[in-house]
């Protein structure tokens, strides 16, 4: 099984909206192993970010900073869930980047509209509900950065007697 890391960002917090994507995500079978609020200084999300995610590199000093300032609008909730091919699964349930692009029926297309031009006029990242891990190697390293071992836990869900050898 592999798992992944998914962020409610503050806009999903503050939208009152936690819940609601969360069920999306226990409806397609993913087992939820780590669940926390927590609200992480620049230097975690640099390290998210840059360190990691490799944001600053790719898309430049003025879209890294807004993204990182709109972070830090409040506290966000991080999650580890787990499935069969977890990450790519979730990357399509989340949508595209910008929300204007995000296909209907995607978290992203459903809970917001918003572009990354309205966004970058008004010095912000683009408010787009939540984070999830690009790849494997990336999800592997942001549950290290974000979860210590012991706030993981192990438990079975019924979803998992369609994932094992049948008797
Ligand atoms: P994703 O979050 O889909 O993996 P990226 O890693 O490229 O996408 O970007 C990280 C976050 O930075 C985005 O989720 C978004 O909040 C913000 N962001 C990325 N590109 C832009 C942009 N062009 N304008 C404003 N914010 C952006």
């Amino acid at each position: 099984m592999e798992q992944t890391l998914i962020i409610f960002k503050p806009d999903a917090v503050q939208r009152g909206i936690i819940g609601e994507i969360l069920t999306r995500f226990e409806k397609a079978g993913f087992k939820v192993v780590g669940l926390k609020m927590t609200e992480p200084d620049y230097d975690h999300y640099h390290e998210h970010y840059e360190g990691i995610g490799t944001l600053k590199t790719r898309k430049g000093e003025e879209i890294f900073e807004s993204t990182l300032a709109s972070m830090q609008d409040g506290p966000v909730v991080a999650m580890v869930i787990e499935g069969v091919e977890a990450v790519e699964a979730v990357r399509k349930m989340v949508g595209d980047t910008e929300p204007k692009s995000a296909l209907p029926g995607t978290i992203r297309g459903d809970y917001a509209h918003v572009t990354y031009g309205q966004a970058s006029s008004v010095g912000r990242g683009v408010a787009n509900i939540v984070h999830a891990s690009a790849d494997s190697v990336e999800a592997e390293k942001e549950i290290k950065h974000w979860f210590k071992v012991e706030e993981l836990y192990d438990y079975k869900v019924v979803h998992q007697q369609y994932t094992q050898p049948k008797k």
